[in-house]
């Protein structure tokens, strides 16, 4: 699995991520971008079932971003080294029965999809969406130092235009993650992210006039890819807010909403298994006091784990 990846990654986008210095991809950047819903084989790996959700081109070439419904983590792989299955044991895999449970018809329009795991420790979620305040660097570098200096696991729910509008720290990000500090599981949430503080929720974020959902989906994965970066299956609807119209949406992309039951800005406590959110964009300074707290109290040993134990409760 992980000789998969790395092969991949080595192979096509390392060297394009070795010059993220500049941002001149354009000549070799990700067409055709589009979703689908595939159960293939890699032919490299033939026993092993995997759901092509995206097909795109690059360097005139056909690639498919490919989940494995067992370990929710993805993979990328040339069209040519894929072949379709007729093997149907995809339809009983965690990942299927995710998207179906976490996108049923909603209860509201808040917080809807994954609160939390069945594990011992907890799932740290850091969002950035588009914002004028400081990157909150340190915050980065006291959740290493929680979880014990190296490795730490980090879900980034990440935005399109933070993307485009942080390159600086945008770069440290990925220099952390080279360098294995941080373990990141890079969570879409959306390109613009809408937000106007006036209207009310059922007209406001992704609930907006005139949003067009799947390209905030698919613009956010581009900057990703073209920055050697995986996409993972996960998304974060921006203010937590979301309606059924948007659940079917999202299940049709193969995405599965990542909600919080411990939103920690809003006084919300984490417990085992809780999926915590913080922002690292500036915008909720209570919220990073409370998660040092949290650190301070868990002397040096937060149990962080990488978010898709929340399903599966592999312990790696
Ligand atoms: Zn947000």
């Amino acid at each position: 699995m992980r000789r998969m990846f790395f092969r991949i990654c080595l192979a096509v986008f390392f060297i394009a991520a070795s010059f993220s210095g500049c941002i001149a991809f354009a000549a070799d950047g990700i067409t055709g971008l589009k979703a689908i819903f595939e159960p293939i084989t890699d032919k490299a790996e033939a026993r092993r079932v995997l759901i092509a959700i995206r097909e795109f081109e690059r360097s005139s070439k056909k690639w498919r971003l490919a989940v494995d419904p067992e370990t929710f983590e993805t993979i990328i792989l040339p069209v040519h080294d894929t072949a379709r299955t007729d093997d149907s044991a995809w339809k009983d895999t965690p990942f299927i029965r995710a998207l179906e449970i976490y996108n049923a018809r909603p209860q509201g329009i808040t917080n809807n999809g994954v609160i939390a795991g069945n594990a011992d420790g907890v799932f740290l979620t850091v969002d950035l969406c588009p914002s004028k305040k400081a990157f909150d660097r340190e915050m980065f570098t006291r959740t290493i130092k929680a979880a014990g200096g190296h490795g730490a696991p980090v879900a980034i729910a990440i935005s399109g235009l933070w993307i485009e509008r942080h390159k600086a720290q945008f770069d440290w990000l990925m220099d952390k993650a080279r360098e294995g500090a941080l373990r990141i599981t890079w969570v879409n949430h959306s390109f613009t992210h809408p937000f106007d503080p006036e209207r009310p929720l059922e007209e406001n974020f992704l609930l907006t006039d005139g949003v067009d959902f799947e390209k905030e989906v698919l613009e956010t994965e581009r900057l990703l890819l073209e920055r050697g970066l995986m996409p993972s299956p996960f998304f974060r609807f921006p203010g937590l807010v979301s309606d059924e119209r948007l659940h079917s949406r999202l299940k049709a992309m193969s995405l599965i909403p990542i909600g919080a039951n411990a939103w920690l800005a809003k006084g919300e406590r984490p417990k085992t298994g809780s999926i915590i959110l913080v922002h690292g964009n500036g915008n909720e300074p209570d919220g990073i006091k409370r998660l040092y707290e949290y650190y301070d109290a868990s002397t040096g040993k937060a149990r962080l784990l990488p978010l898709r134990e929340a399903f599966t409760g592999v312990v790696d």
